[in-house]
């Protein structure tokens, strides 16, 4: 069963979708949320499948199968469950035309979509521009600008809106109450933030230390609130330093222009907001930096020294990086 299909089935957008004529269609369903992308997309297929009066019935073959993963007429692209690659797109034209096997529909997914590159995507458009009766193409895409326009216009686009606060708290109603709303506060409707937090609370509050020391380190003046934050978690101080050295990296991804492989893709939008700060050059000599204070953490060094001057470090690069 799609993990969170309770939330999902009572989700008004859902309704709405499932309201409409749906017959043979393409669809182009996009959030940053990945964990929503995905389930929302399973608890659709699982509703086009089902034979039930009331959908999904929960009792047919079709909806027995969806739960247990194992529906034969569904197939789940990327394979390598990475990026999308031309394999993939050939292997729904070799099943796109074939009669379905347990129902009456052939359905395919693709999380991710925006990882496909542009060979994967010219090859898809063509089956997109004249896809076989009864069969239903989903491309789930957190990064709506890698993808080719043609496609674009092929699909029926739906943007995922944040789920309520109600059903964030649903969703993750067997957690424990003090964790949870806090974790739903902080995630702001994507199901995928809440998973992070509410799975690692020391990651949470060292990410977030992190995050925020690159977007308002602007000068000497907050030096000391922001090493004093992070020292407080001197016992992740390498922690400390692997996202660190995670968003600064993205920082330099999106200088060169590869916004696709940035990690931190949650995050994005604030990364974007600080990346004028730095040129490429002074990105590359900070992640040098930040390796170099990792060897010497190996060596036993005084932890709360290593990000004070790490941190002199950045604003010194970025002061350069001004004039
Ligand atoms: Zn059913």
């Amino acid at each position: 069963m799609a993990e969170y299909e309770n939330v999902i089935l009572n989700n008004l957008q859902f309704l709405e979708i499932m309201r409409e004529d749906l017959v043979g269609n393409s669809f182009l369903f996009e959030t940053q949320d990945e964990v929503l992308l995905e389930n929302f997309s399973k608890s659709f297929a699982k509703f086009l499948l089902c034979s039930g009066k009331i959908k999904p019935c929960n009792e047919c073959i079709s909806c027995l199968k969806m739960d247990k993963d194992a529906h034969s007429d569904v197939r789940i692209y990327p394979k390598n469950n990475k990026n999308v690659l031309v394999d993939d797109v050939k292997d729904l034209i070799e099943n796109i035309f074939l009669k379905p096997i347990e129902s009456d529909k052939n359905i395919f997914i693709f999380n991710e979509f925006s990882s496909a590159n542009l060979q994967a995507q010219n090859k898809l458009l063509k089956i997109l521009e004249e896809p076989p009766k009864n069969s239903y193409i989903i491309l789930n895409v957190t990064n709506p600008s890698k993808i080719l326009p043609t496609i674009m216009s092929r699909c029926k686009k739906v943007r995922l809106k944040p789920l309520s606060k109600g059903e964030m708290l649903s969703a993750f109603q067997n957690k424990e109450i003090s964790k949870l709303e806090n974790a739903v506060e902080i995630a702001q409707g994507s199901l995928q933030k809440a998973e992070l937090f509410l799975n690692d609370d020391v990651f949470l509050q060292t990410f977030k230390n992190c995050l925020n020391t690159i977007l308002e380190l602007k000068d000497s003046r907050y030096l000391l609130k922001f090493s004093s934050k992070l020292r407080a978690e001197k016992d992740n101080i390498l922690l400390v330093l692997e996202i660190f050295e995670s968003l600064f990296r993205d920082l330099l991804l999106i200088k060169l222009d590869k916004e696709s492989l940035v990690k931190n893709k949650l995050h994005l939008k604030e990364l974007l907001s600080v990346c004028e700060e730095y040129d490429g050059d002074s990105l590359d000599k900070i992640i040098r930096k930040i390796f170099e204070t990792k060897k010497i953490l190996e060596s036993n060094c005084n932890a709360d020294m290593l990000i004070d001057s790490l941190l002199l470090y950045i604003l010194e690069v970025k002061y350069l990086c001004r004039r």
